[in-house]
């Protein structure tokens, strides 16, 4: 009989902790060791590189606006290579359309609370946090300069099925090609492509950035250095 309510003591334990893990993480995971947020707002690098900030607006899969801003950042050193992959897609008449960059940890949280079980693989854990926290990922596509529209693609931007991976093999020929191209350019400045998501990227210094939680209307807004003194 003690055996048993010594069990039934570790299960209540046990439950209690995981309750108190799901629900009551109010603060980013806090890991040592890592570098100050250097955060350079995309825009300020380039003023074609342009914006499409649904967690702006109601339009994305949480139905509601989640940001208030409709502003995307990125480490610095980030930031420099997205600015490279612009240029050479300038010279092709094509520029860069921004989703998303880096996302506050609590942004993250909702996320998961709000997505059902089957759909959490096109989300982060609050847990271990994203990548988007350390603002070392973007989720990001390709858009005509004259139209100011985007080129074709297999699937639309946080489109949780099949179609939104980087492998996947039944889009058009177009289709397949413009997601490739953006690969292959990403990967030329050391971005990697999420195994889910065709417009998600992991810049490789992604390690050396916390989970920070800084509200975008937080950020300092500095401008990125510039090579002369003007
Ligand atoms: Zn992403």
């Amino acid at each position: 009989m003690k055996k048993q309510t010594a069990s039934i003591f570790v299960l209540v334990l046990h439950l209690f902790f995981a309750y108190a893990f799901t629900f009551a993480q109010t603060a980013a995971p806090f890991e040592k060791n890592k570098r100050e947020a250097d955060l350079i707002e995309l825009v300020k690098l380039d003023k074609t590189i342009k914006l499409d900030i649904r967690y702006a607006r109601a339009d994305n899969f949480v139905g509601r606006v989640v940001y208030p801003e409709a502003r995307a950042f990125l480490q610095r050193p980030a930031a420099e290579a997205l600015l490279s992959v612009h240029k050479k897609l300038k010279k092709l008449n094509l520029g860069l359309m921004i989703f998303d960059g880096y996302r506050p940890w609590t942004i993250t949280k909702l996320f998961w609370e709000v997505t059902p079980e089957d759909k959490r693989k096109f989300v982060a854990n609050p847990a271990t946090g994203s990548r988007h926290n350390r603002g070392c990922a973007v989720d990001l596509s390709i858009y005509d300069l004259q139209t100011g529209k985007l080129i074709d693609m297999p699937s639309d931007f946080d489109e949780f099925t099949e179609r939104a991976s980087p492998d996947y093999k039944g889009g058009t020929e177009t289709q397949t090609k413009n997601r490739d191209m953006l690969r292959k350019m990403m990967e030329a400045e050391g971005f990697t492509v999420n195994k889910n998501e065709w417009w998600h990227f992991d810049y490789k210094d992604w390690e050396k950035y916390a989970i920070y939680d800084i509200a975008f209307s937080d950020i300092k807004g500095e401008k990125p250095k510039r090579k002369n003194h003007e």
